[in-house]
């Protein structure tokens, strides 16, 4: 079989002294949309920022279309293809719902264009004029996915997309997932809500004090939540 996209083994991280991935194993084909489970503080988050070369120090092996990446700086992870959407979400108050979205650089070719963007996501350009500051925090996470829509990346690292936001607009979120997919963009989405979690994905690792602890398709997560309850507290 082909290589998956992101092939992710025995990922070490540490936050000063503190370490906390314990050897995480992950792999993600292309056009597969897979979720990090799991409770507050398992290292999901770290997980993604590991990835994209944003902690203290790390070893092991992240592997993306074959090129090693542990060892690279963020910029240069960024170029080869994988972008992430924090928690924060990350927009600037002062500038508005176009200019957010031009302001990072396209890091490589097959960016969507402004239209393509505006065509995905028709509320955001009624709001193209608004301040970000004046967005809702569902705005606000289109906002932020559809930024990185732009630059050109292959694999979309989302955190907690869903997190504070009402059920609607979660349906809005969860929509926009399946059409990015649609798309042929790569997703990796931690999520707490695995009622959500299950309504995008392919599958998901459950993870636990900075190791994956159990991995289940999505057909196979209802019957697995028995298992899985330990982990995932629900
Ligand atoms: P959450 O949903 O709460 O973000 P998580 O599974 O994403 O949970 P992480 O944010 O990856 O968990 O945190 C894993 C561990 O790393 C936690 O014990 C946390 O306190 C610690 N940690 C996170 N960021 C830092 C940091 N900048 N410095 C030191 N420790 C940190």
């Amino acid at each position: 079989m082909a290589e998956p996209l992101l092939k992710v083994e025995n990922l070490e991280a540490w936050y000063g002294e503190s370490h906390i991935l314990h050897g995480m194993d992950i792999e993600v084909r292309e056009g597969e949309v897979v979720t990090l489970l799991g409770r507050n503080g398992a290292g999901k988050t770290t997980t993604l920022r590991s990835i994209m070369g944003l902690v203290g120090r790390r070893s092991g092996s992240v592997r993306f279309e074959g090129q090693e990446l542990v060892g690279a700086r963020s910029d240069r992870i960024a170029r080869a293809g994988i972008a992430l959407c924090p928690e924060e979400r990350g927009i600037f108050a002062s500038l508005d719902v176009t200019e957010n979205l031009m302001l990072p650089p396209k890091v490589r070719d097959g960016g969507m264009d402004l239209d393509a963007i505006y065509t995905l996501f028709p509320n955001l350009k009624e709001r193209a004029r608004s301040p970000g500051t004046k967005l809702s925090g569902g705005e606000q996470q289109m906002l932020a996915i559809a930024r990185i829509l732009r630059t050109g990346a292959k694999l979309l690292m989302l955190d907690e997309p869903t997190e504070g936001l009402a059920p609607v607009i979660v349906q809005q979120i969860g929509r926009t997932i399946r059409e990015i997919k649609e798309r042929g963009f790569t997703v990796l989405l931690v999520e707490q809500n695995f009622r959500f979690a299950q309504t995008v994905a392919d599958r998901h690792y459950v993870v636990e004090h900075g190791r994956v602890v159990d991995a289940v398709s999505n057909a196979e997560l209802s019957g697995a939540m028995g298992r899985l309850h330990e982990y995932l507290g629900v």
